[in-house]
């Protein structure tokens, strides 16, 4: 629709650049355009918002809506804070109608309190709940933070935790004392991430955010619409380092700890960009990424994605981000299915369509669990118990 906008005020330009036109005959003919539109309805005399303009596929081809996974999977990528045991039980009542198998609660905290989400969730079903522990930030100018922090996480580990989940502020937000921000490398963080290897537990990383949102909010901005609605998201180079600088300290972090395995939040924001996320794979052998809340960036390229995939099947997880039991089934559809040009649930982070890009069985299988289990399980979890998934 952006497009369409556009090209009404080009073919406007295009008339005043000609110079044959004068200001009384644009004028006319925005008249006439005024009376055809009357002639179908005052309500429609203006031109409709982007917002408004919805317009509805008149396009007839093969539909199938899978309700449920093919495969039992794991969601490594679900946010529940402080859940109560009413969440959990309705949880499990909603998991099992989607072949939800295991779900991965990123929001554990540290300490205490993660402790009580361990004992509501995994308390009550053991099988079925994974958390992972957050690193506390408020000890981080007192000398010696990342032997505490690293120290801190052994403990959550110890008391259940099966990894470690870094939110977005890292890099970005948070700051020293001295109002220096963090890299994300700092070497202060190293005892953080050696632990984590020692320990066999991966760190589930958000690093940067879309590069979008690094990127002027104008008409030609692909994410125009997400930034309108939330302002706060956009990450101006007055109050953020540029996206590159970010994506380059991330991967010098990568690259220094090759013994520690990273899943990179979000296709590491690089799902615009497929063959780069290839290169960092080759280049990083410790990586990978989930596909929570990034499903349109390879639905608008089913044949890229298809192809990546089989490529990369043994580095992508499946991930949802916001819980709603109600929208994993544009996953199963994009995954399962060849349907094509379908609307997607989250209207602000695509205006466009998508497209299934249908994987093999193998690969969906690895998607779905069998990554998850290598390297969430890879500490506590029995090969017969791994076999178990694949019956
Ligand atoms: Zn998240």
């Amino acid at each position: 629709m952006k497009m369409k906008l556009q090209r009404w005020a080009l073919a406007g330009l295009a008339v005043l650049a000609s110079g044959g036109v004068t200001l009384v005959a644009l004028m006319e003919m925005g008249q006439m355009a005024r009376t055809k539109a009357q002639g179908q309805g005052a309500a429609n005399a203006r031109l409709p918002t982007i917002e408004e303009y919805q317009p509805k596929s008149t396009l007839v081809a093969a539909e199938h809506k899978p309700e449920r996974a093919k495969y039992p999977f794991v969601d490594v990528h679900s946010h529940h804070w402080n859940p109560t045991a009413e969440h959990v039980e309705e949880l499990v009542k909603e998991m099992d109608t989607i072949n939800l198998r295991v779900l991965v609660n990123l929001s554990g905290g540290t300490g205490e309190s993660l402790k009580k989400t361990l004992a509501v969730m995994k308390g009550r079903y053991p099988n079925r709940f994974v958390v992972f522990a957050n690193l506390s930030y408020d000890d981080l100018n007192t000398p010696g933070y990342g032997k505490r922090a690293a120290a801190r996480l052994e403990q959550d580990v110890r008391n259940g935790a099966q990894g470690l989940k870094i939110f977005k502020n890292y890099g970005m937000d948070l700051k020293h004392a001295n109002g220096e921000r963090v890299h994300v490398d700092d070497p202060e963080f190293d005892p953080v991430w050696e632990k984590c290897a020692e320990l066999k537990i991966p760190v589930l990383i958000h690093i940067a955010e879309p590069s979008a949102f690094f990127d002027p909010w104008d008409y030609h901005n692909e994410r125009w619409e997400e930034l309108r609605e939330f302002p706060q998201r956009a990450r101006p180079p007055s109050k953020y380092p540029p996206f590159e600088t970010l994506m380059a300290e991330r991967n010098r972090m990568f690259a220094k700890h090759p013994r520690t395995n990273f899943i990179a939040a979000h296709l590491a924001f690089h799902g615009n960009d497929l063959d780069r996320l290839g290169k960092l794979f080759d280049s990083h052998p410790n990586v990978y990424v989930d596909i929570a809340a990034v499903l349109a960036e390879l639905g608008r390229q089913p044949y890229s994605a298809h192809d990546f995939l089989v490529k990369y099947q043994d580095r992508v997880l499946m991930g949802k981000d916001i819980y709603d039991v109600n929208e994993y089934k544009w996953y199963f559809r994009a995954l399962e299915t060849r349907d094509e040009y379908f609307e997607y649930y989250r209207k602000r982070h695509a205006f466009w369509r998508i497209y299934g890009f249908q994987v093999p069985d193998e690969v969906l299988k690895k998607i779905y669990y069998g990554n998850a289990l290598k390297l969430v399980f890879a500490a506590s979890t029995s090969s017969r118990a791994v076999k178990a998934w694949n019956r």
